[in-house]
């Protein structure tokens, strides 16, 4: 067992030190844009865009029938109600960061948000 403590397990350390700083800064970098708009699909189908910024109740029918209520509010989007069993489209809560999303499997509901443009984020970026 070599139980020095030399230059090169200080460098190591030093290496790994660097490594967790730049994935946190990648990680913190990586933190979406906040979402200004919402993308909802119904079995696939774009059902509508909304902005985040109009505060707004959004009822998705089928064949007539209420099936799920989105609401937007305070630039956030989140299911509000919904007829499906297991109600976990309304447990995963309010979105507002680029590309999250709600999903209810019954009724093949998505909400998807996004930022406005990704483009100039990524100049930003850079
Ligand atoms: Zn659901």
């Amino acid at each position: 067992m070599n139980k020095r403590f030399g230059k090169n397990d200080f460098l190591l350390f030093a290496g790994f030190l660097m490594l967790a700083v730049v994935i946190l800064v990648v990680y913190l970098f990586h933190q979406a844009p906040t979402a200004s708009y919402a993308v909802i699909t119904v079995d696939g189908r774009v059902y509508g865009t909304y902005e985040l910024s109009d505060s707004q109740t959004i009822e998705i029918k089928e064949d007539g029938v209420v099936t799920n209520v989105v609401r937007i509010a305070d630039g956030t989007v989140f299911m509000e109600r919904a007829d499906c069993p297991d109600q976990l489209c309304v447990k995963q809560g309010k979105k507002n960061h680029d590309q999250e999303n709600i999903v209810c499997l019954p009724n093949k509901v998505v909400v998807t948000v996004y930022a406005e443009d990704e483009a100039a984020y990524d100049s930003i970026a850079n």
